[in-house]
C-alpha cells in the first residue's frame, strides 16, 4: 500500500497539542478559491517552478528529454512548458537552487513511520504527535488507517486535519486510530458554501453530527476569508447552527494568509480572486468571535493564542 504526500512538517505547533510533525497528503474533494496550499489540489505528482530561485545554470534545460525547459542567457530568462512535461522529475532532482520541485511523493505507511518516528522525543517531552493534513488526507482513508496503527503502537498522540467532505465510512475507518480530529466549517449557509468551495455543506455538517456521537474529541475551524464569511451575521447564523448540537473542545478562528500566492505561480495558476483579498484585522477576529455564545473561541495572534470563551 503506497500513500501520496506532497511535504512533512516538522516542529508544528498548530496542527494539535505539544510539539507535533504534519504529513500533507495530496488530493482534496473541495476548491476553495483562498486555498494557501494549492500543489495539494490534485491528487497526482506535479512540477513548480519558483522563478527567483533560479540561478541560470542550465541543468534542467540539459537533463529533460521533453525540452520543456528553455534558457536563454543574453535575455537571462527561463522559459518552462508545462505541456510536453510528464513530470518525472528528473530536473527537480538535478536543480541545485531549489528553483523546481516535484510535489507528491509516493510512500508506504512503513516507510513514513520510520520517518516521523525520528522524532518521537520530542513528541513524548511535550505531549504531542502526529498531524494528517492536506489536502484531504481522508481521501487516502486505508493509508491513513494503516501509518496512524503504526503510531499508536509506539503511543504516539495522532490527529487529523480534514474539511470532512468525505463519505463516513472513509471517516470510521479511521477513528478507532484517531486520537483527535481539527475539522472545518468553512460556511453556515449550503448555497454560500457551494459559491466559495464548489460543494455544498450537507456532507459536512451531517459527518460532523455523527462525530459528535462518536465521542472522540474534535475541534472545530473556521477559515475567516473577507467577503466571504467574515461578518457577524454569517458567524451568529454558524453559532445557532452549532449551539446545543456540536460540542467541540473549542472553535478556532483562522484568518486569511498570504503566503500561498507565491505557490499559485510556481503552478502557473491565476489567483486574481486573492490579489484583492488581505488578512482580516485583530479586531475583527475579536468581533467575530463575540457572536459565539456556547462553544470557547480562540485565535492565533502571531505566537500568542487569544481565548475568548463564550465570546467576551
Ligand atoms: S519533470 Fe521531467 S519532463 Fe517535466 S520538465 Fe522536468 S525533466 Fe522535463
Ligand atoms: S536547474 Fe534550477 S537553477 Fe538551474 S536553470 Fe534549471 S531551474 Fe534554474
Amino acid at each position: 500500500m503506497t500513500g501520496t504526500i506532497f511535504d512533512i512538517q516538522r516542529m508544528s505547533l498548530h496542527d494539535g497539542p505539544g510539539i507535533r510533525t504534519t504529513v500533507f497528503f495530496k488530493g482534496c474533494s473541495m476548491h476553495c478559491f483562498w486555498c494557501h496550499n494549492p500543489e495539494s489540489l490534485l491528487p497526482e505528482p506535479e512540477i513548480q517552478f519558483f522563478v527567483d530561485r533560479c540561478i541560470l545554470c542550465g541543468r534542467c534545460q540539459e537533463v529533460c528529454d521533453r525540452h520543456c525547459h528553455r534558457i536563454d542567457p543574453d535575455s537571462r530568462t527561463h522559459d518552462f512548458h508545462r505541456a510536453p512535461c510528464t513530470k518525472c522529475g528528473k530536473c527537480a532532482l538535478n536543480c541545485p537552487s531549489g528553483s523546481l520541485v516535484r510535489t507528491g511523493e509516493s510512500i508506504t505507511p512503513e516507510e513514513l513511520a520510520g520517518i516521523v518516528l525520528r522524532d518521537r522525543a520530542f513528541f513524548m517531552h511535550s505531549g504531542g504527535g502526529v498531524t494528517v493534513s492536506g489536502g484531504e488526507p481522508l481521501l487516502q482513508p486505508a493509508f491513513v488507517h494503516r501509518f496512524f496503527t503504526i503510531l499508536q503502537e509506539q503511543r504516539i498522540h495522532t490527529a487529523i486535519e480534514t474539511a470532512l467532505n468525505v463519505p463516513w465510512e472513509s471517516l470510521s475507518t479511521v477513528l478507532p486510530v484517531t486520537d483527535l480530529i481539527l475539522a472545518d466549517i468553512k460556511h453556515p449557509d449550503p448555497e454560500m458554501h457551494k459559491a466559495a468551495t464548489g460543494v455544498s455543506n450537507e456532507l459536512i455538517l451531517q459527518n460532523f453530527r455523527i462525530l459528535e456521537q462518536s465521542g472522540l474529541p474534535y475541534v472545530i475551524r473556521v477559515p475567516v476569508i473577507p467577503g466571504v464569511n467574515d461578518s457577524e451575521a454569517v458567524m451568529h447564523m454558524l453559532n445557532t447552527r452549532i449551539s446545543g448540537i456540536l460540542h467541540p473542545l473549542y472553535l478556532e478562528l483562522m484568518p486569511y494568509h498570504e503566503y500561498g500566492l507565491k505557490k499559485y505561480d510556481s503552478l502557473s495558476r491565476e489567483h486574481a480572486a486573492l490579489d484583492a483579498l488581505h488578512p482580516p484585522t485583530r479586531e475583527s477576529l475579536i468581533r467575530l468571535a463575540a457572536c459565539f455564545d456556547t462553544v470557547k473561541v480562540l485565535f492565533r495572534d502571531g505566537s500568542r493564542t487569544v481565548t475568548l470563551s463564550g465570546g467576551i
